[in-house]
């Protein structure tokens, strides 16, 4: 019995310390299995975490790379632009335009293939005239309905279609001969505007950058192959057109004040300025008096062709009448437009003007007005009214000088380097100005010629 006790004593004692050692185990073993949990939840967010920000990490890379493509893609462009509108504004022969307009465009938009098509000679379709990429058996031959597929419908609408505006679109497949229809898918086409209509369209596939993106630059391209072919078919000796003035060869007022129209939507759309300067001959009517009305139209003359000698292609230069002219000078700055101003004033004032029968060449000065879109004016009429402002000061300070209009609350400087401003210096006094306002100058004319 003792023994059975004692037995059972001992086994007691020996359970006892067991329950406690498996006891301490299992707390042992719970509090490690939480502290695994609480560490697995732990590092499984910090997985996340590190997930995230590698995500986010991606996301701002691609971001970047964007943004690089972006900046080197507009450095491109800021040097690429000025090179071509350098090119498209030299004078050349209107039929080198386009030419200059398909390797321009092909390497501008590092292009599959650029073409210009214009209508044939022997039917309302439209044919390759110049292409980069196009075969070149295309030029002349090829066929191209103009209401049909992308090409008819920018030459419709007129204006810059892109692949994705046809996506937009209805879908018909062109059923009559078209681009698409020779396996070209255009990615741009922009009507080309002549003097009174679309004379073609330029084709631009497989342009390398976002198409969105590069509607403008196609659209500014497109302008400028227009601008050009329009100038040079206004100066083009071999045409006349009731658009030129007959004496001089310049643009009359009708077609100056249409185009000065465009120019003016143009520069709002690519947010440029541009310069409205009108001149007038000094003292005119004594060389009609002292030698008749023929020398008289000679120096018309004369002055017409320095004007157009030294303004760029792209420039427009008209006569408003009499002996008074305006130019249009286009994306320009003021202190650009001051100086060509005041380079044409120097040309014009140191010219010798031979006037058959006499032995002295005649010599004259000009006076200018000068007037900036926006700053001076945001329509012709108040450009005009501006410029004329100005002139009319020039006039009044002592003449063979330049003015620029003044600004709402501002006074124009005069241009520097001439004589005249170190003569009379910018004005400050309001009544300086009193007197432009009296006078009279045939404003509202330009108007009321286009209505009659
Ligand atoms: P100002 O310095 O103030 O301009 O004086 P101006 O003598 O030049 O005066 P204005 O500009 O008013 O004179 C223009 C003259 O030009 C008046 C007109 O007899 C003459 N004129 C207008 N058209 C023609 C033309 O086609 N040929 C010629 N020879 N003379 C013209
Ligand atoms: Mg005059």
């Amino acid at each position: 019995m003792n023994k059975k006790e004692g037995i059972g004593d001992n086994g007691t004692m020996d359970f006892v310390p067991f329950v406690i050692a498996k006891a301490t185990l299992l707390f042992l073993a719970v509090v490690l299995v939480i502290e695994y949990a609480i560490r697995r939840r732990e590092v499984s967010r910090d997985l996340l975490k590190n997930l995230r920000k590698e995500q986010q990490l991606a996301t701002y890379s691609a971001e970047l790379r964007t943004l690089k493509e972006k900046l080197a893609r507009k450095s491109e462009i800021a040097d690429q632009f000025p090179r071509i509108t350098k090119k498209m504004t030299e004078k050349f022969p209107s039929e080198s335009y386009p030419a200059i307009a398909v390797r321009s465009a092909k390497e501008f938009f590092r292009a599959g293939k650029v073409g210009y098509f214009a209508q044939a000679e022997d039917s309302s379709d439209y044919t390759l005239v110049v292409g980069a990429g196009f075969p070149p058996e295309w030029v002349g031959n090829v066929r191209i309905h103009s209401d049909e597929g992308i090409l008819g419908m920018a030459l419709q609408k007129r204006m810059v279609v892109s692949k994705m505006d046809l996506l937009s679109s209805s879908g018909r497949r062109p059923s009559r001969p078209s681009l698409e229809g020779m396996d070209v898918a255009p990615d741009f086409v922009a009507p080309i505007f002549g003097i009174s209509d679309v004379v073609g369209a330029l084709v631009v596939t497989g342009c390398s950058f976002p198409l969105e993106e590069e509607r403008i630059n196609m659209s500014m391209l497109a302008d400028l192959l227009s601008m050009a072919l329009q100038n040079a078919t206004l100066l083009d000796p071999t045409r006349d057109g009731n658009w030129v003035d007959p004496l001089t060869g310049v643009s009359n007022r009708i077609y100056f004040l249409q185009r000065f129209e465009n120019e003016i939507r143009r520069t709002e759309n690519y947010r440029q300025t541009l310069a409205l300067f009108m001149l007038d001959i000094d003292e005119f009517k004594k060389v009609n008096d002292t030698h008749g009305h023929h020398a008289g139209d000679i120096v018309i003359k004369r002055v017409a062709d320095i004007v157009r000698k030294n303004t760029r292609g792209y420039d427009l230069v008209g006569r408003y009448g009499g002996d008074e002219f305006m130019v249009l000078f286009t994306s320009t700055t003021e202190g650009q437009a001051i100086s060509s101003a005041e380079h044409l004033r120097e040309k014009i004032s140191t010219a010798d003007i031979s006037i058959p029968g006499t032995g002295v060449p005649v010599r004259i000065t000009i006076s200018g007005g000068l007037a900036m879109f926006p700053t001076h004016g945001q329509s012709t009429t108040d450009l005009f009214r501006s410029a004329d402002e100005a002139l009319f000061e020039s006039k009044r300070q002592g003449r063979n000088r330049i003015q620029v209009a003044k600004s709402v609350g501002l006074y124009g400087g005069i241009a520097k380097g001439t004589g005249a401003d170190q003569e009379t210096p910018i004005s400050t006094d309001p009544s300086a100005d009193a007197g432009s306002d009296a006078v009279e100058y045939p404003l509202g004319k330009l108007g009321e010629d286009l209505n009659s």
